[in-house]
């Protein structure tokens, strides 16, 4: 008797996975189909050009983008996986290519955001025959091991989320993909668009820029190589956390986490081989304590749904917002009566980077100070930063805006801040008197 063996072909659509090691779609993709491809879609809609008169992603964050997806494809040559890269519509390219090449299955990030889920909705509802496996690799708390048995039980109050999770949940150790025969690689080639396919220009980061590193998780792992392991920064990060200048004040993993070259688990991980090799101290709980944040803001818009993009934001507080241009104008340029907030908004300008410290006074200046839209800074956020997240970008907005976590309806003292965290005046010089530097 003979046995015909039917040959399991599976997609790994990347979206904001974009890494080789610890990713679960890729994972599974591997492990139960024969043959495995992958496709990522440069969604023309993200190169649009927005209500507000701006691209909805500049050139700093495709730039990385494009370096990260260079990388994955090379990495994924490694395992004999194909990655298609495309500039195109998912709902275009992902039927055709699934019909090509016979897909059974597609493997993806579970992402819960409107304008992701419309896109997914309308791919799956083209490809009704097609089986989906989503997973939720961008956390460090696997939601499925959170206490919360629906979302709506999600402290609202971060210390407490922060509490429980930290006294019941493990994270999920990492894992590792093996590579496939070679046969498993497709004689169908793509090329990486570049910079100006997608409309910009060529560009050079200036040599002050804090943020001086490439895209692509090999990228994110010499960073950690370097901040944790050769520098041993990481021992003292608490303490320089809100500084201003040079790559070292800070980890600069944002971007990395941002567009998935790496997991959070990844970094927790790493972080524990450093307490026991190195030295466990509050600084080096304290990156944790920041990436907890971070997966707090997922839970929030997980909880929330669409009302972190809404003006009254999740507290549905009621303010009077305006919407002027001119002030738009001198806050993007960095020509308002403040030079520390000038100084902040020149360096996001020339780099796609701005430090946290600089991010909170920015953004209380826009929106508290000149009671501005908030909204409108959070998508100049979203067309400008290197390390862009819609859940950390919305939920941190929401919070200096007054209409997120922080009931408390705060504004920032921006000259004292400037004396505190500037005293020397260095930073501000550094962008507003370029010559000097
Ligand atoms: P570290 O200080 O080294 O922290 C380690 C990691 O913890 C970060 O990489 C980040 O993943 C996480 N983290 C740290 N602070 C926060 C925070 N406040 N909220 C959420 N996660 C945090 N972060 C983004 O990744 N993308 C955004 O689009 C974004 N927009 C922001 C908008 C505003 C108005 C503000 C005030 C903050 C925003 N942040 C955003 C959070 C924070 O400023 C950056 O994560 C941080 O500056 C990145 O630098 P780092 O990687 O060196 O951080």
């Amino acid at each position: 008797m003979t046995y015909m063996f039917k040959i399991m072909n599976g997609l790994v659509w990347f979206r904001n996975d974009l890494r080789t090691i610890d990713n679960h779609s890729l994972y599974n993709a591997c492990r139960e189909n024969e043959k495995v491809i992958g496709i990522y879609c440069l969604d023309p809609r993200h190169f649009e050009t927005t209500q507000y008169g701006f691209k909805k992603t500049e050139k700093f964050r495709t730039q990385f983008l494009l370096e990260t997806l260079a990388e994955l494809q090379q990495n994924l040559a490694e395992k004999n996986i194909s990655l298609l890269v495309y500039y195109g519509y998912p709902e275009q390219l992902i039927p055709e290519i699934a019909a090509k090449y016979q897909i059974e299955t597609i493997y993806s990030q579970n992402e819960w955001t409107q304008e992701e889920v419309d896109v997914e909705t309308e791919v799956r509802n083209l490809i009704p025959a097609v089986n989906w496996k989503t997973y939720y690799d961008q956390f460090l708390f696997h939601p499925d091991d959170v206490p919360y048995e629906d979302w709506e039980k999600i402290p609202e109050v971060f210390t407490e989320f922060r509490k429980q999770l930290e006294k019941k949940i493990r994270v999920r150790p990492t894992v590792v993909i093996s590579a496939k025969p070679i046969a498993n690689l497709i004689e169908e080639k793509t090329n990486i668009p570049t910079l100006e396919d997608l409309g910009f220009d060529e560009f050079k980061q200036p040599n002050k820029t804090a943020f001086p590193f490439k895209g692509g998780e090999n990228q994110a792992k010499k960073r950690i190589k370097e901040y944790f392991w050769d520098t041993k920064k990481l021992a003292v990060y608490k303490k320089t956390r809100n500084g201003l200048v040079g790559k070292d004040y800070s980890s600069k993993l944002s971007a990395w986490l941002a567009n998935g070259s790496i997991s959070a688990r990844m970094i927790y991980w790493e972080v524990q081989q450093f307490e026991k090799k190195v030295v466990k101290n509050e600084d080096t709980y304290w990156l944790i304590f920041e990436l907890i944040w971070r997966d707090y803001f997922k839970y929030i818009s997980l909880k929330h749904g669409n009302k972190i993009f809404q003006l009254n934001g999740i507290l549905q507080k009621e303010y009077h917002w305006n919407q002027n241009t001119k002030a738009f104008n001198q806050w993007t340029n960095g020509t308002t009566q403040e030079h520390f907030v000038n100084a902040n908004m020149i360096e996001l300008q020339r780099t796609g980077w701005m430090s946290n410290r600089g991010r909170q006074n920015v953004a209380s200046y826009w929106a508290k100070e000149w009671e501005q839209d908030w909204r409108i800074g959070a998508a100049y956020f979203e067309s400008m930063l290197i390390d862009y997240d819609v859940h950390s970008n919305y939920g941190n907005w929401m919070y200096n805006a007054g209409v997120g976590n922080d009931p408390r309806d705060r504004k920032f003292n921006i000259k004292r801040q400037a004396e505190m965290y500037d005293g020397d005046g260095k930073f501000q010089k550094m962008w507003l008197i370029p010559e000097l530097f």
